[in-house]
């Protein structure tokens, strides 16, 4: 496994093409406005080594029977499964923003057991060519971007029948050694800060749409693929002089790309599909699957929410109001309740044809659709409970003034015994994870990460197998079917 400092030389080695507000971003590992989410992603390496965490940051793996970052691990039991969305909500605590390496490990266990059908159904080889990429994942310690959103164009339309047939990703040419693909992905969360890039179909396709079926890995810094950095709110206060209390969260964050593949090489073992589009769907509705469960990383973030709700509260010398410690309470059900369905779809989870484990369809459609809510609300009693100054605070750079600086701490002051600068640090916690870079990740994202809602309802809709719910409320009420159609 790579220390934290191996993983950021890992990335300096990289030739990444980013760019940002029109330019090319120089050295994209320190950009200041990178880098905070370069620290969230290195979280998941440094409680790696952290022999407190061992037992969920690790595994040992089924390819190699070696020890293993557990972001990296293909599921085999729902243990597995149980200790994986524990180790999403603690680096959730710990970060307080997205930490970007779930989707690599979502694409690889719905890649692993895809691949195999495939082979089963076709005769391919696509199955070992993946595992054998995957040792390699395993080995060096990876991060790999899952890769599946396509731009989509005009949402009526197939793929093949766009206007403009780079709408979602294609192969527009096809080697002896392997193939070219163009086309781009959007909202690519922590690509960044990935060595590889592992890409999908983002719908179900038919035959007309063969040349939009393709899976494949490549490094993210191979020739044709570049990146656009995503703007979140916000963002500029983190190029002022010595930021600090008004970021809120100073150290992470989370980042998202929009990517170019622009006529990107493909080597033939690096294509895990390649026109099987029957096969589009198992892809899509496994990696949505897995990502709907690891949605649980709210949870995390929601534990420092609440936290800071409690804590402004304190700061403001009204802990024990009776309103206060009801709105906490509902903050903390809302929270547990998205944990709850988490647990469930991966208790419930069964093992796969492959022999790795997934969660419950079902259940983990339903814990993503709780995530589109529950984060807003908890967010809403946040600020009720934060108060109007949350949003109304002058800048550090006037609390350290010589002149006015005394005036903000006299009269931004709470409880005597408590700093003026302790108080602004929560209120900016707040803002910033309700409305500032932060509230990308556990506001925007809840919404429409891993399927936007009407996603989950439609899936919700598929396995909620309503005709044996018929069938039961027939039994109880004793309906007697030779009575119809008379
Ligand atoms: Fe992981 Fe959550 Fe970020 Fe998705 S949104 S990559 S599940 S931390
Ligand atoms: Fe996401």
């Amino acid at each position: 496994m790579k220390t934290r400092e191996e993983y950021i030389k890992s990335l300096e080695e990289l030739n990444l093409e980013v760019y940002m507000f029109g330019k090319r971003v120089e050295d994209v590992v320190n950009d200041p406005i990178i880098r905070p989410s370069l620290n969230s992603v290195a979280m998941t390496y440094e409680l790696a080594n952290d022999p407190e965490y061992e037992d969920l940051m690790t595994a040992t793996s089924n390819l190699t029977g070696k020890k293993i970052n557990r972001f990296t691990h293909i599921h085999q039991s729902t243990d597995d499964l149980v200790k994986k969305i524990k180790m999403q909500r603690l680096l959730g605590q710990k970060t307080a923003s997205c930490f970007q390496r779930c989707v690599g490990l979502d694409a690889a266990n719905a890649m692993y057991s895809t691949t195999y059908d495939i082979d089963q159904e076709k005769g391919t080889n696509y199955h070992e060519r993946f595992v054998e990429y995957w040792k390699y994942v395993q080995t060096e310690d990876l991060v790999v971007d899952g890769a599946m959103t396509d731009p989509k164009g005009d949402r009526s339309k197939s793929p093949s029948q766009q206007d403009d047939p780079d709408m979602y990703l294609r192969v527009v040419e096809r080697r002896d050694d392997g193939i070219v693909v163009r086309g781009a992905k959007a909202h690519q969360t922590g690509m960044v800060n990935s060595h590889e890039v592992m890409v999908m179909p983002t719908i179900t396709m038919r035959e007309e749409d063969k040349d939009y079926a393709v899976c494949f890995s490549v490094p993210t810094d191979t020739e044709g693929i570049f990146m656009i950095y995503g703007r979140q709110s916000c963002d500029l206060r983190k190029l002022e002089d010595n930021a600090d209390i008004d970021l809120g969260n100073n150290t992470f964050g989370g980042s998202e790309t929009l990517v170019i593949f622009d006529d990107v090489f493909v080597p033939t073992e690096r294509i895990f599909m390649d026109g099987e589009t029957e096969f589009t769907n198992a892809i899509v509705e496994r990696f949505a699957g897995y990502h709907r469960q690891s949605y649980v990383c709210k949870v995390g973030v929601g534990d420092v929410l609440i936290g800071a709700a409690g804590q402004a509260a304190d700061y403001n010398g009204v802990p024990g109001a009776s309103h206060i410690r009801d709105k906490l309470t509902e903050m903390v059900h809302l929270n547990e309740t998205m944990y709850c369905c988490g647990l469930a779809c991966s208790h419930e989870g069964h093992q796969t044809d492959a022999g790795n484990y997934e969660i419950d369809m079902l259940l983990a459609n339903v814990n993503k659709q709780n995530v589109t809510r529950f984060p807003y609300e908890i967010a809403r009693i946040a600020q009720d409970i934060a108060g109007g100054l949350m949003v109304t605070l002058p800048s550090e750079a006037d609390f350290r003034d010589e002149k006015i600086g005394p005036y903000v701490d006299k009269y931004l002051r709470g409880r005597s015994d408590i700093s003026t600068e302790n108080r602004m640090r929560i209120l900016r916690l707040v803002e910033n994870l309700t409305m500032g870079t932060a509230a990308v990740g556990y506001l925007t994202e809840s919404m429409h990460g891993a399927g936007s809602p009407q996603a989950q309802r439609i899936m919700i809709q598929r396995q909620s197998n309503m005709e044996h719910k018929k069938a039961l409320a027939r039994d109880i009420a004793n309906v007697d079917e030779s009575l119809d159609g008379k």
